[in-house]
This record gives structure tokens, C-alpha cells and sequence, in this order.
């Protein structure tokens, strides 16, 4: 990695001295939003640990959820191949966007027939695909709370509510195991890893880390 002073001299400044910052989600990998950085917002975020951009529109410098609440804490920051786009990785204390959103970039495009059909049908190696759409919409109700939803329920009481279910979503899938009724256990074992995965993201955890952890004990094993 580059010291924060050699990463300000290399960075390609634009024409108006800003450089566009992509700010991630750490945990889930969702692209939040996109603000521009100029040299002074860069070297405040590093020297805070939390993002400061350069508001365009009002001309002045931005601390996200400076009045929102929903600041972000900052993991990593990395420059592009030509030093002209900046990657954020972050823990957000809330929703990115200023509608409430978890992300900004909620406004989906249709794509044409085609391009929708390779899209509608995963090969083989997507047939995890759902977990990460999963992880994705445990992250928005994280950080957006809407009013009804099961999972905000979860998050609003707690870590101890949250491990309480995962207790008994455990116990469930034994019961279903013992009894050898495979209707019950596809729905048990559904809740479990529904469970854990808000467990996860309670704990600021990524799924990531844990799908690291098992490459990392197949590879122990394959290596002697
Ligand atoms: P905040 O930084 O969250 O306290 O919001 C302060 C103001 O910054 C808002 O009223 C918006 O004008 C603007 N703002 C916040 N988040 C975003 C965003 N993701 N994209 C564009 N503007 C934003
Ligand atoms: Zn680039
Ligand atoms: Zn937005
Ligand atoms: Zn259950």
C-alpha cells in the first residue's frame, strides 16, 4: 500500500481538482453512493477515519451524516489503475443515500429481452447467488429499518433476541433431522442460515470472512 501523502500526489486530480469516490459497503460489497473528494476531503476522511466529501452543489465541505446521523466509518481506501477513481470501503452507520435508501443506486434500468434472459438463468456455479442477494437485503434492512419488515424487528431488539432465534432455529433443524421429515428441515435450515446471516451483520461480521475462513481449512487439508 502508499503512504496518504504519496496516494495525494498521485492521485488525477480533475479539471476542478475533485477525484469521484465510490463508497462500498466492507461487509455486504453494495455500492452506496458516489461523491467527489478534493484533495482537503481526502486528507480529512484519512485523518478521521470517517468519509468528507466535496459538495458540488453548495461548494463546501461535506461530513456524510453530519446531520443525518448516518455518518460512515472508513475500512480501506484504494485508487484505480489511472489514479482517477477512488474505491471507500465502509461500516455505514446508517443509509447512504439522503432519501433513507441503504444505496443510492436504487433506480434499476430494464435491460432489453435478451440481455434479461442470460440474466434470468444462472449457470451452475450462481447457485449461491441467493445468499448474496440475501446478505444484500439484511444489509438494506440494517440500515433503512422499514417499519413492518421481520428484520428490522430483529435488529430493533437486539443482539440477544437475534441469538435467541438462532438457538432456536438450531434446535428446530435437529428436531426436523431426528424425525426425517425433509419438508420440515429445508424450512428449519432455512431459518437457520436466514438467522446467522442477520446474526452476521449485527456483529459488522462479512459473510465474506466466514466463506474465507472455509477456503482457507480446504486448502489446510488438501495441502497435508
Ligand atoms: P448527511 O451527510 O447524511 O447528514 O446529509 C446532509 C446532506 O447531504 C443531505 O441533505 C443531502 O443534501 C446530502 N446528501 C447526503 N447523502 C447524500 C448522497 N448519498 N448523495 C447525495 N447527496 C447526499
Ligand atoms: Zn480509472
Ligand atoms: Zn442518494
Ligand atoms: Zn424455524
Amino acid at each position: 500500500s502508499v503512504s496518504g501523502d504519496q496516494a495525494l500526489e498521485n492521485i488525477r486530480w480533475n479539471a476542478e481538482g475533485l477525484v469521484p469516490a465510490i463508497v462500498q459497503d466492507a461487509a455486504s460489497k453494495e455500492v452506496l453512493m458516489m461523491a467527489y473528494m478534493n484533495r482537503e476531503s481526502l486528507e480529512r476522511t484519512l485523518k478521521s477515519g470517517e468519509t468528507w466529501f466535496w459538495s458540488r452543489s453548495r461548494g463546501e465541505y461535506w461530513h456524510k451524516g453530519a446531520t443525518s446521523g448516518n455518518t460512515q466509518k472508513v475500512n480501506s481506501i484504494a485508487y484505480d489503475c489511472d489514479a482517477d477513481t477512488l474505491l471507500v470501503k465502509v461500516t455505514p452507520n446508517g443509509p447512504a443515500c439522503h432519501t433513507g435508501a441503504y444505496s443510492c443506486f436504487f433506480n434499476e434500468i430494464a435491460l432489453n429481452e435478451s440481455a434479461g434472459e442470460a440474466a434470468a438463468a444462472p449457470s451452475g456455479s450462481d447457485r449461491f447467488a441467493m445468499l448474496s442477494k440475501l446478505e444484500s437485503v439484511i444489509a438494506e434492512r440494517h440500515a433503512e429499518r422499514p417499519e413492518g419488515a421481520y428484520t428490522t424487528y430483529l435488529f430493533e431488539k437486539g443482539v440477544d433476541k437475534i441469538l435467541k432465534k438462532v438457538g432456536e432455529e438450531s434446535a428446530e433443524v435437529i428436531i426436523a433431522a431426528k424425525n426425517n421429515d425433509n419438508d420440515e428441515l429445508r424450512c428449519e435450515a432455512s431459518d437457520l442460515i436466514f438467522h446467522l446471516m442477520v446474526l452476521l451483520r449485527n456483529q459488522q461480521l462479512p459473510f465474506d470472512e466466514v466463506l474465507r475462513e472455509l477456503d482457507n481449512r480446504h486448502n489446510k487439508k488438501k495441502n497435508g
